[in-house]
């Protein structure tokens, strides 16, 4: 019963996800590090493996970049990248979701399927960011794209400048309201609370610049 009513109101259960599943918008930072450890692993896991690839501990972290006045926060890894092809498979859908299948409601099977397809975990930046931006190089890659959504009007897609493989994600913080703040969000202490909260376990460093005073 309860997944009939699911069914009908597919557009509803985002709501409900973002709003009260995930209603610890804090939780976007874990989804973005934990992806972007995920990233690094590939290379590691790949380098045991490829003897031209050498995992060089060092130069494999992720870091995280307030900056206050632009209301911007970017996470920024060493990870395996994503080519064109990827950042549009694995995001791409996502943003799509948001104009698309849930104007389909006939697309969502059950609520499982609906956290299944659309991956909840990066989306989850849209609690806290109007927009979101992904520029990566994949490993093996001479070209860098740059994947830009504001999370429901779809997405597009342009070259980038990006010189290094990995990842670099910008979130372009939501104006605060009556209700929410999302400066918070662009505090040094702040963050470094939530990382330790949530990605205390993370085995690759987490950097982030201090303002000195
Ligand atoms: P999940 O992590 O469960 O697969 P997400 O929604 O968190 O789902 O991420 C979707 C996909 O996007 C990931 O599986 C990965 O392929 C890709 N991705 C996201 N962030 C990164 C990143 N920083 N580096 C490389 N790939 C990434
Ligand atoms: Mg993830």
């Amino acid at each position: 019963m309860i997944k009939q009513e699911f069914k009908a109101e597919s557009k509803r259960l985002l709501e409900m996800m973002i709003n009260s599943i995930y209603s610890q918008k804090e939780i976007f930072l874990r989804e973005v590090i934990s992806n972007s450890s995920d990233a690094i692993d590939k290379i590691y896991y790949k380098a045991l493996t490829d003897d031209s690839l050498r995992f060089d501990k060092d130069s494999y972290y992720i870091k995280v970049e307030p900056d206050k006045e632009n209301r911007t926060l970017k996470i920024i890894d060493t990870g395996i990248g994503m080519t064109k092809e990827e950042l549009e498979h694995n995001l791409g859908t996502i943003a799509k979701s948001g104009s698309l299948a849930f104007k389909k409601e006939n697309d969502s099977k059950d609520g499982h399927d609906i956290i299944g397809q659309f991956g909840v975990g990066f989306y989850s930046a849209f609690m806290v960011a109007d927009t979101v931006t992904v520029s990566s190089k994949a490993l093996g890659s001479d070209e860098a794209y740059k994947w830009e959504s504001n999370g429901t009007d779809g997405y597009t897609m342009e070259p980038s400048e990006k010189d290094s493989v990995g990842t670099e994600i910008t979130l372009i913080m939501k104006e605060n309201t009556e209700d929410e703040n999302f400066d918070e969000f662009l505090e040094e202490y702040r963050l470094k609370a939530i990382i330790k909260k949530y990605s205390d376990f993370i085995r690759y460093p987490i950097k982030m610049d201090v303002t000195s005073r």
